[in-house]
């Protein structure tokens, strides 16, 4: 089930295994730690902001430092 196209998009920066955002709605500076990879450096992700609670589509398109890998998509059994 896709649900992503009702999610606010806000552009997030990488820094170390975290990504960096800045709710749109409430200015509160958020930092996602991620200990896995695969969802690290992905182009999009979803996450909620630490203070109001939102949730958004946090893109960083600005690329990530190994080549980009197609992941299957899980299998819904
Ligand atoms: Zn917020």
């Amino acid at each position: 089930m896709k649900d992503s196209s009702e999610l606010k998009e806000v552009t997030g920066t990488r820094a170390g295994n975290a990504i960096l955002f800045t709710c749109p709605d409430c200015q509160k500076d958020n930092s996602i730690v991620y200990n896995m990879p695969k969802e690290f450096f992905r182009d999009t992700r979803k996450a909620s902001c630490s203070s109001c609670r939102k949730r958004f589509t946090i893109l960083t398109p600005d690329g990530s430092p190994v080549k980009q890998r197609v992941y299957a998509q899980p299998r819904v059994r």
